[in-house]
């Protein structure tokens, strides 16, 4: 490097005001001998920085600006030149430099420069200043002229991003209006002329341009009117800005919020968004806590609980506006109506951001009546569990599924002998095919079938129960299972059976009684007659049995009667009926039987009662008349004739048998 100190000026640069650079000519490049204190003061340098530096490494766009051919040019043909350019400024920003070369005499070029955006063009720096912001923007700028089809005056290089040049614009290639789109230009030009006619100096509307390849953007288009200055509308000046993927989002925005309310306000479920205060409720939801939605929105979501609950729900809450995000599956909570009703509803929350905010968004459930159905089946199974009837539940195979305690408990069984086992283990063969039969149809239609069963225990001890067997139905109507509650009723079925052979049955002998005699008679003949089969009927009388009262007492009359029964009841066959017909008289009705074969059974009781010897009494006889049903006759007459006889026998010398 040369010793820039001890160069020689050929004039004092530093009394110039102007700024003052010197360069020389080496090797293919200038390089800054001299530089002037007006320079430094512009530049914003010290001079000792900058000399012998090469002018391309200190400023490197110097051939692109022209400023090195010129310098070369001045140097060769050693003519003063001139040369404007926009040069980068070293504290930023653009300048607007003119530069006088002037040709010195040791062979540098002296430039006189000028960076006059400072003064003269100050304002229209700004300007560019501004331009390059509104390129570097999304906003597009136009000038619009207050002409038919609207000429445009000016408009902002980023027009570019639709496909536009803004020379296409401002060589009036292309007018405003072929930026609007063409559906929207009626509207857009009614609002314009609408608002230039209320004097309005400035409004916006959104409509639809069409890019330079025919797509469609919305725009939110701002007109500021200008006027000259009779007051005439001369111009717009219109700031576009793209807004067609803020429109897009807010459409789907809209959408969404749309199906969202569309689906809480028809949903059964109670939906709820709630910040500090409840925010969103959906009309279930209203039903469920009792609220109208103008009283709902003015209280904090932890009041509509018990007041014992209100301090968790409070936290829970808390936590969710803070924006933490922890899952809730349920709870169930105990809510209380304006009205002082309480309810149990199952929420699941979640954390959301809702208008900016966290918050928190939840659903809702009213389980007050399946809370209560559940401790009524928690009641009803208790019921089972500790009633005295006999329960089991079988499928509707007939295979048990369950037996409530008491069941076990009288039948012996345990639980391994009857779960998963037909019911036929209680079978006991006492009743017929026909009743099952019956008892299947009657539950398969559907409906409950009652009768007492006759079933067994584990021992094979037999019980009467009275049993109900219930269907029960799903949905569908189809059969799920049966229940079966029954109730052992085996003491009072025997009784039943005792009273009623009491009822037929002679107290003291034992045989049956003139009622049950009655009965049997009717409905022997009644099958003689339809069958045609023979009936006859032996009436017989104790000869002379007054006289064993009179002789031995009453008692021992009874007792003579009893050793007498006990006597004939051994010549009876299991189809015919042995009567005391009424004191000491007795009837035999023998089904099935012809008179000759009723006579030799006649004589045989005869026989063997003259044979028998009756304790202290000994000896009896006993005088029979035997007939047999004729034609179509009733009881009453076959009893007259067959009295008739008897009355004969006793007549014509008693201890015989006479026949009618
Ligand atoms: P006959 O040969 O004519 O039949 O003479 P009889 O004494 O048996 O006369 P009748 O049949 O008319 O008499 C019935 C008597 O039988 C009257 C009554 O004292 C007696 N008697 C009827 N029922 C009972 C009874 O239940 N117990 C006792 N000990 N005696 C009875
Ligand atoms: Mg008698
Ligand atoms: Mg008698």
């Amino acid at each position: 490097m040369k010793d820039v100190q001890s160069y020689e000026f050929p004039i004092d640069i530093d009394s110039f005001p102007q700024n003052i650079a010197i360069y020389r000519y080496e090797k293919g490049d200038f390089i800054f001998v001299g530089l002037n204190k007006a320079s430094e003061i512009t530049e914003g340098v010290s001079r000792l920085d900058l000399l012998g530096k090469k002018l391309m490494d200190v400023f490197p766009g110097v051939k692109k600006l022209g400023l090195y051919d010129q310098l070369l040019n001045v140097k060769q043909t050693h003519e003063n030149g001139h040369l404007n350019f926009y040069a980068d400024g070293r504290g930023g920003g653009w300048r607007w430099r003119e530069n006088e070369l002037v040709y010195l005499s040791n062979g540098d070029v002296m430039v006189i420069y000028r960076n006059v955006a400072y003064d003269i063009y100050a304002e229209e720096e700004k300007a560019q200043r501004l331009l390059s912001l509104i390129d570097k923007s999304q906003t597009v700028v136009f000038y619009v002229k207050n002409q038919p089809k609207w000429p445009v005056e000016f408009v902002s290089r980023n027009v570019e991003q639709w496909g536009y040049s803004k020379e296409d614009f401002e060589s009036q290639k292309r007018s405003f209006i072929d930026l609007v789109h063409h559906e929207d230009f009626a509207d857009v030009e009614a609002e314009v002329l609408r608002h230039i006619e209320q004097e309005v100096s400035q409004f916006s509307q959104t409509h639809r341009i069409l890019t330079a390849d025919g797509q469609e953007r919305w725009v939110e288009d701002c007109a500021v009117v200008e006027k000259d200055e009779n007051g005439e509308v001369n111009r717009y000046l219109c700031t576009i800005i793209d807004i067609t993927e803020r429109k897009k989002i807010e459409l789907q925005l809209a959408e969404s919020e749309q199906q969202f309310k569309l689906i809480a306000e028809t949903v059964q479920a109670g939906i709820f968004i709630y910040t500090d205060y409840f925010e969103y409720a959906n009309p279930a939801f209203l039903d469920i806590c009792g609220y109208r939605l103008e009283s709902l929105l003015k209280i904090h979501p932890w009041k509509l609980v018990e007041s014992d609950m209100q301090d968790r729900l409070k936290s829970v809450v808390q936590r969710r506006l803070q924006g933490e995000s922890f899952p809730e599956l349920y709870q169930d909570l105990k809510i209380v109506t304006p009205m002082g009703e309480r309810r149990t509803v199952r929420i699941t929350t979640q954390t959301i951001t809702y208008k900016g905010h966290y918050a928190g968004i939840g659903s809702a459930v009213d389980i007050t009546d399946i809370e209560h159905t559940q401790e009524q089946l928690k009641l009803l199974s208790q019921v089972v569990e500790q009633t005295e009837d006999l329960i089991r539940i079988t499928d509707k195979e007939g295979i048990i599924t369950y037996a409530n305690p008491a069941f076990y408990k009288f039948t012996g069984f345990e639980m391994n002998d009857v779960v998963g086992k037909s019911s036929n283990i209680l079978k006991s063969n006492r009743l017929d095919d026909v009743f099952y039969e019956r008892m299947w149809a009657t539950i398969n239609s559907g409906e409950s079938f009652k009768a007492t069963f006759v079933n067994q225990k584990k021992n094979h001890e037999v019980f009467y129960e009275q049993q109900t067997i219930t269907p029960i139905l799903n949905a569908d109507h189809e059969i799920q299972y049966f229940v079966g509650t029954g109730k052992d009723i085996t003491a009072r079925v025997l009784a039943e059976h005792e009273n009623e052979r009491l009822a037929r049955t002679d107290k003291l002998t034992g045989v049956a009684n003139r009622h049950k005699g009655d009965e049997f008679l009717d409905e022997s003949i009644l099958q003689a007659q339809r069958y045609g089969q023979p009936l006859s009927v032996i009436l017989f009388d104790i000869d002379f049995f007054k006289a064993v009262n009179d002789e031995h007492g009453h008692q021992v009359g009874d007792t003579v009667l009893v050793t007498l029964c006990n006597l004939v009841k051994q010549e009876v066959r299991q189809t015919d009926l042995f009567v005391r017909w009424g004191g000491e008289e007795f009837v035999l009705v023998t089904p099935q039987t012809n008179l000759i074969h009723a006579k030799e059974l006649a004589e045989k009781i005869r026989l063997s009662v003259q044979k028998a010897t009756f304790c202290e009494v000994r000896q009896l006889t006993v005088s029979c008349g035997v007939t047999d049903v004729k034609g179509q006759e009733t009881a009453q007459e076959l009893m007259v004739r067959v009295d008739e006889a008897l009355y004969e026998a006793k007549k014509t010398g008693r201890n015989k048998v006479v026949i009618r």
